[in-house]
């Protein structure tokens, strides 16, 4: 997609204003930030460049134009390989029901070509449109599809070319132990490079919470693996499985690599409860992602990141089988992550936007995810005066730069 108005290649990012600071001219070298210097102006603006949208010219300066720049957004919690994103609506027929909900994507996915290249592909885009460069996505797998869909996100990451960073959890959608051969499944999956091996309600789904925990920290500690559990148990009963994992954790040794998702449990239980709780997850270097569902108890975002609980933001499923809802700006999501948890003050709405780009490094494996030297080359520019306002109002995405190369620009993807 190269071309002289559309460079591949980035080689300085002229007169942006990290997280809403001052003006900044971003240096790139091999697909990270070299240099971060005040904006100088005699950096040549690329000639005949219209008013407005950021333009650029064949030497890689790309200019910025002032607008606010944010770190590539992280979508901690996805799932590319199941959406009908792109195709014709699909009319929702399942109870709504966890098993309901499963029992209707396994009868209606092969119709919608679940999983499919094309299909990912169209998620993909979609998520790199509004400014996401990086990406933990559970993707399905189970008896009836092996490690397939694995192969498939794979592929339509490479067809990419790096526009999206992945870690990807070998996800059990349809249960563990109640499908004897889905441990090994997640073995396989782990052996051949997943970075994670997931879990879906321990005890509602399998019955048996101590067995699919025993299976999963087992395939862990022997393939050196994260752990990425779906817990949509809420109550006394959710909160017991918290409590096993934060105690396994610790046995373990495996401080750092063990998250849970939703959690719906922490939010709901009384107060007293949920303070012993979020401390002893934070002693246990245990993470939460969530998706900022309406509808549910907010998790205690504040408490979690004050016990050293690192919190991640994700789309979850968009447009699938499960539900019709979801689209993939996660930066609206930060919005909504902010109402839920009734955030007014900058201070607040900042740490929405640091929840999902900066704060989120360690759920896609990286080191540091900012805006800084040594850091990926991973940009989002918005019209936007400063990050409180960028987050209430998630502006459209000016320029979207991903390891040093443009892939969106004004709404239109370039990869
Ligand atoms: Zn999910």
């Amino acid at each position: 997609m190269t071309s002289p108005s559309t460079p591949e290649t980035v080689t300085v990012l002229r007169d942006v204003r990290p997280w809403g600071g001052e003006r900044v001219d971003l240096h790139v070298a091999e697909g990270r930030i070299a240099a971060v210097t005040p904006h100088d102006p005699a950096v040549a603006a690329p000639s005949g460049t219209p008013a407005g949208s950021p333009t650029d010219d064949a030497s890689g300066v790309v200019d910025g134009r002032g607008l606010l720049a944010l770190p590539g957004l992280v979508n901690a919690h996805a799932h590319v390989d199941k959406s009908w994103w792109g195709k014709p609506w699909v009319s929702y027929g399942g109870e709504a029901t966890t098993q309901g909900r499963i029992a209707h994507e396994r009868a209606h996915r092969d119709e919608l070509g679940i999983p499919g290249v094309d299909v990912t592909l169209a998620v993909l885009r979609e998520l790199v449109r509004h400014g996401t460069t990086a990406i933990r996505t559970h993707v399905d797998v189970d008896l009836g599809l092996g490690l397939r869909g694995i192969e498939v996100v794979r592929e339509a990451l490479a067809a990419l070319g790096g526009a999206v960073h992945a870690e990807i959890v070998a996800f059990p959608q349809d249960g563990v132990l109640r499908r004897p051969g889905v441990l090994d499944l997640l073995d396989a999956a782990a052996a051949a490079g997943a970075e994670h091996v997931g879990g879906l309600d321990p005890a509602s789904i399998d019955r048996d919470p101590v067995g699919q925990l025993d299976g999963l920290f087992a395939i862990a500690e022997r393939r050196g693996v994260g752990i990425d559990v779906h817990l949509h148990d809420g109550g006394d009963l959710g909160a017991f499985q918290v409590e096993l994992m934060i105690d396994r954790t610790l046995r373990a040794g495996l401080q750092g690599k063990v998250n849970v998702a939703h959690g719906f449990a922490v939010g709901d239980v009384p107060a007293s409860r949920q303070a012993d709780l979020v401390a002893a997850m934070g002693e246990a270097g245990i993470t939460m992602t969530t998706v900022a569902p309406i509808g549910a108890a907010p998790l205690p975002v504040h408490a979690l990141r004050a016990a050293g609980v690192a919190v991640g933001l994700g789309t979850d499923g968009i447009r699938d089988l499960w539900s019709p809802y979801g689209t993939g700006d996660l930066l609206a999501l930060a919005t909504q992550l902010a109402r839920l948890s009734r955030f007014r003050y900058d201070e607040e709405l900042v740490t929405a936007a640091r929840i999902a780009s900066s704060d989120a490094a360690r759920f896609v494996g990286r080191a540091v995810h900012d805006l800084v030297v040594g850091a990926p080359a991973d940009v989002v520019l918005v019209d936007a005066e400063n990050v409180p306002d960028a987050v209430v109002r998630a502006p459209r995405r000016a320029l979207v730069v991903a390891g040093g190369r443009v892939v969106a620009r004004d709404g239109d993807v370039l990869v």
